[in-house]
């Protein structure tokens, strides 16, 4: 990437700052990646390698240690990332579809047991098979009668964490 598809000038290339990838809806920042900045309209940009592998681990990260109910960002990244329709999230943990719709504004609070079945889904749906057996000891991590939603902190990534070598996704 050496020009600004905005105006076409030169970009000038940025390391060493933590990338706040707003694209995913969360408090999320990138450290080690490069970004580049338009000196003339201050477009930015940044070169994201494997986002489908990057969002699978910002959801197991909220599933597995997000210890308070969660977020309505993160209820709709973990629902898209499920690619639920609210309704067929609603109609899989019970609820009506209006209430996956407050939960996601912000108008309702997830409740303990839907919190819990909607972290049990996207880990069933996403765990690596050895890790599904840890689904348990994660609930169980959990205060009980939970009454508070999260703070807005923020994960923080580096790009080993999602790019393994071993992973296919990363390409
Ligand atoms: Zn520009």
């Amino acid at each position: 990437m050496d020009k600004c598809y905005m105006c076409g000038n030169s970009l000038e290339v940025i390391r060493d700052k933590p990338y706040e990838y707003t694209e995913s809806g969360l408090n999320v920042l990138l450290l080690g990646i490069t970004q580049y900045r338009c000196g003339s309209c201050e477009e930015e940009y940044a070169a994201i390698p494997a986002p489908e592998k990057l969002h699978k681990i910002i959801g197991l990260e909220i599933c597995r240690n997000r210890k308070a109910l969660l977020l309505p960002e993160e209820i709709k990244f973990l629902r898209k990332e499920m690619n639920l329709k609210s309704k067929e999230l609603a109609s899989s943990l019970g609820v009506d579809e209006s209430t996956v719709s407050r939960w996601e504004n912000g108008r309702k609070r997830v409740g303990e047991g839907s919190d819990r079945l909607l972290r049990t889904l996207y880990l069933s749906c996403t765990e690596e098979e050895q890790d599904r057996r840890n689904i348990l000891e994660v609930l169980k991590s959990f205060p009980h009668h939970r009454k508070e939603i999260g703070e807005r902190q923020a994960i923080s990534l580096n790009p080993q964490d999602w790019l393994l070598p071993d992973c296919a996704c990363a390409v």
